[in-house]
């Protein structure tokens, strides 16, 4: 059956290499879609300064012109913090027990993964897929994984992506994906110092920041 992708973040604001991950993501996993989540009150990281509302609208805006990109809004409907482990627990429910799911992550956020809420929980639920992300090492020779992390990579490692797609959950996979070396603090700090970010990100994301003047004074 073919998997869900499920793109997590804060998108503070969204990005190309985003928006390049899902499509690849898409195309080399076989997902009938790509649902993009944007966090509410992220439990990992400083409260960013645009409203949960405004990267809820940007993310929209980027992802509307792909029919396999959506945009889930349920944790920015939320007035708690939104540990993924209970946005993949809802989702486990809505979509049945034998929809693979893929939860697509940068190797950043998955060399930070043994410090998330319930994290071992997540392979009850999810497989993973982990972009090599430019900046950091290949995830497979990471010295900065932590030993319970490395251990459950050797444990589930997928050896062909096909495999994502004869289970529901528990697999990890890695993806080369086209390296951008994009970052949505890269983005902030360059409209902070007045520089433009044009052609890192949609022209329709860059006129929603102008018109609502985010992102400026803060570098
Ligand atoms: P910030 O610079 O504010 O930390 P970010 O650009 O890393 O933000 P997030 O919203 O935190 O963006 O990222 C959402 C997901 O996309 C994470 O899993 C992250 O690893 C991944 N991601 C972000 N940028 C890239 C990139 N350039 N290449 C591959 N994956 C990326």
């Amino acid at each position: 059956m073919k998997p869900i992708g499920i793109l997590g973040g804060t998108f503070d604001p969204i990005h190309f290499a985003h928006l390049r991950f899902a499509q690849e993501a898409a195309v080399s996993l076989q997902l009938r879609e790509v649902r993009f989540i944007p966090a509410g009150r992220p439990p990992h990281r400083a409260a960013p300064g645009v409203s949960p509302q405004q990267r809820l609208e940007m993310t929209r805006l980027a992802t509307s012109n792909n029919p396999l990109f959506l945009v889930d809004d349920r944790e920015v409907r939320k007035e708690t913090p939104s540990y993924t482990i209970d946005t993949l627990t809802e989702l486990r429910a809505e979509l049945g027990e034998q929809q693979p799911l893929v939860l697509l992550m940068g190797a950043d956020a998955f060399l930070g993964l043994a410090s998330w809420h319930r994290w071992r929980e997540l392979f009850d639920l999810t497989h993973i897929a982990v972009a090599l992300r430019p900046g950091y090492p290949h995830v497979m020779w990471a010295d900065s994984m932590p030993d319970s992390l490395r251990s459950e990579l050797h444990k589930r490692m997928a050896p062909q992506h096909r495999w994502l797609q004869d289970s529901p959950a528990g697999l990890i996979s890695t993806l080369e994906i086209t390296p951008l070396d994009i970052s949505a603090t890269k983005i902030r700090s360059c409209i902070g110092q007045d520089e433009t970010p044009r052609y890192l990100l949609p022209d329709s994301v860059l006129a929603y920041i102008q018109q609502n003047h985010l992102y400026q004074g803060k570098a």
